[in-house]
């Protein structure tokens, strides 16, 4: 079955659905989620979308670009930055006007609180700049962003899966996908295509990414040449549930609340004593880490407190209502009264499909793009966040590169034909799905993932050594085999949730090996990669970015320069 759009955004999160708003009206434009839209994980986003409105407080762009460059560890390009804290701007007012129903200051402004490592002057204090709904910032985002859409007349293909990009004469040519509802693989004849199909956390064990998250996008490039940006650096928020890795968002402690060790003691003090618990998120994390390991974890064990007690029942209520309740849910504690135990969990993929400032996905160092593919949000890697995300920063990357992506494939669909359908375009994804439902081998994927997710949090997580490293790689090897011998029992062709885990394992697996690989090559410690081996940035030889692919002999690298503009690495001290 083929189909034919001028152009196809694969993912209806934030990014896929800000994009799709360019091409609408403009464009025949189709929208393809594997989950139905309203529950892409955006919609779970908790505390803010960073922008330097000056509500509450001076604040300026600028010093939102700096914390972004500072907070990266100067591995961000510096004039994606610069787009992304000017734009974040319009943006939110954009979505003020589209009627998203923002928390507001007692004179009807848009509130603005405070978020790890945003500072004013220039790192001298923390500023208010997250704006927020209670926190439910991403849910309002998601619903109000889909409304428009709908208004829009977008057309959507709910729960299509997609399993291919399709690429003929170096050109993109559409993408394969497999329906839910009916196991029926269906052909996407486009002139562009938007990958906006979001992060990879699962690859974790202890992860705050929904179910969903497992890299698709990145992994369906990735085998068709396109090589994968920086994947090395994967962020650990500081307050996952313990065990659980649901997100307790970092909005708790920009209202005030306190990381505590065994001791009661705010550690913070000791590792970062300007910004305290609002330091940057690798940084906190690695202290957390450090207090577990020198014994200072609660009760001896792997995980510490999380105090919001002092902050009264009615800052709980009116600004943190949603997370108050998982605590109550998953914990059966109340955080009105005792401390919340809390865990590093694995958060947000900085790297991702390399594109260009219009969101142009680009095939080498010499940033040469693949005409008509496009990539936006917690997919692509442009690159905003270099080494370390800022908290509410993402929400404003997913939006501004979704819309200037959208709008440059608006353009492009206009000047360009068609690129030919390759011939027998769903081989390979017809041929995957048959392989897997057909298999007659004897391991089961879940165990697979399960062995996977718990050597990548011991071997690959927030600390990393060569030793380490090179087992996981070893370790991934043994699990590729494994999963050559994958059997699927469930042969039907409805919902067959158990297949679609296998295809999504696989591309964890692929994923994971990037981000190993990447890894034991980085020489160095920078944001969220941290070497136990190598503990000191190394920018005479290691700033720039990475460039991934994947081929035959397993995982080769090239390296990007890091472009800089107003602000000059330094040490990095909070
Ligand atoms: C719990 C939590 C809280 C967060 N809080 C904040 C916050 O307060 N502020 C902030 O800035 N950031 C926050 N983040 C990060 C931020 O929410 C995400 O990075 C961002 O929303 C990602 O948006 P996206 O549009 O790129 O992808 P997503 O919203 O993840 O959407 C991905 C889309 O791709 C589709 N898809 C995936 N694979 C396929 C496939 N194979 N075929 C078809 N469709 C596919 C899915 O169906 C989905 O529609 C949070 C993240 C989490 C997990």
């Amino acid at each position: 079955m083929v189909q034919r759009y001028d152009a196809v955004i694969v993912g209806a999160g934030g990014a896929g659905l800000m994009a799709a708003l360019q091409l609408a009206g403009h464009a025949n434009v189709a929208v393809l989620s594997k989950l139905y839209p309203t529950r892409s994980h955006t919609g779970t986003a908790q505390g803010g979308i960073g922008a330097a409105l000056g509500n509450e407080g001076e604040d300026h762009w600028e010093w939102h670009m700096f914390d972004t460059i500072k907070g990266g560890d100067y591995l961000v390009d510096q004039d994606a930055a610069e787009i992304l804290c000017r734009e974040a701007v319009e943006t939110v007012y954009d979505l003020e006007h589209w009627g998203l129903p923002f928390s507001r200051t007692p004179e009807g402004k848009i509130a603005q609180r405070p978020f790890g490592g945003h500072t004013k002057e220039y790192g001298k204090s923390p500023v208010r700049r997250a704006c927020y709904a209670a926190d439910r910032t991403g849910h309002m985002i998601l619903q109000t962003c889909y409304q428009q859409c709908i208004k829009n007349q977008v057309h959507f293909y709910d729960e299509y899966h997609v399993l291919d990009l399709l690429v003929s004469d170096g050109r993109c040519a559409g993408v394969v996908a497999i329906c839910l509802a009916t196991g029926e693989i269906h052909t996407f004849h486009a002139k562009a295509v938007i990958f906006a199909a979001g992060g990879c956390g699962r690859m974790f064990r202890v992860t705050s990414n929904a179910h969903s998250l497992t890299g698709d996008g990145m992994a369906v490039v990735l085998r068709n040449g396109v090589p994968i940006e920086d994947m090395e650096f994967f962020q650990f928020h500081p307050t996952g549930i313990y065990k659980m890795g649901i997100l307790l968002s970092e909005a708790a402690r920009g209202e005030g609340a306190i990381l505590r060790n065994k001791d009661g003691e705010r550690f913070m003090e000791r590792y970062a004593p300007s910004l305290l618990d609002l330091a940057p998120r690798d940084l906190t994390s690695r202290a957390m880490y450090r207090e577990i390991r020198e014994g200072r974890g609660i009760g001896g064990k792997n995980y510490l407190h999380l105090d919001m007690t002092h902050l009264g029942a009615e800052v709980l209520d009116k600004k943190l209502p949603d997370i108050t309740e998982f605590v109550r849910t998953y914990l059966g504690i109340d955080p009105r009264t005792e401390p919340v135990p809390i865990q590093p969990t694995a958060h947000y993929a900085m790297g991702g499909i390399p594109t260009d400032l219009d969101g142009r996905v680009i095939m080498d160092e010499r940033n040469t793009p693949m005409p008509g593919l496009y990539a936006a949000g917690e997919v692509a890697c442009v690159s905003v966040h270099g080494a370390n995300r800022l908290g509410t920063n993402s929400l404003v990357d997913i939006l501004v590169f979704g819309r200037r992506s959208g709008r440059h494939a608006a353009r492009f669909v206009q000047e360009s034909d068609w690129a030919p359908l390759p011939p027998n375009p769903d081989e390979w994804a017809s041929g995957q799905i048959n392989r897997l439902r057909n298999s007659i081998g004897q391991e089961r994927a879940v165990d697979i993932r399960d062995v996977l997710q718990d050597e990548m949090m011991e071997k690959a997580s927030v600390f990393r050594d060569a030793a380490s490293l090179t087992a996981m790689s070893e370790k991934l090897k043994e699990l590729r085999q494994r999963f050559a011998n994958v059997k699927v029992e469930d042969k039907g062709t409805r919902y067959n949730t158990e297949l679609l885990e296998a295809v999504e394992l696989e591309n964890l697996l692929d994923l994971a090996e990037v981000l190993v690989e990447g890894a034991l090559v980085r020489q160095e410690s920078r944001g969220a990669h941290f070497r136990e081996d190598f503990p000191t940035r190394d920018d005479a030889n290691w700033l720039k970015h990475t460039l991934a692919y994947r081929g035959e002999k397993g995982v080769t690298f090239r390296y990007k320069p890091v472009t800089i503009t107003k602000f000059q690495p330094q040490e990095r001290k909070y």
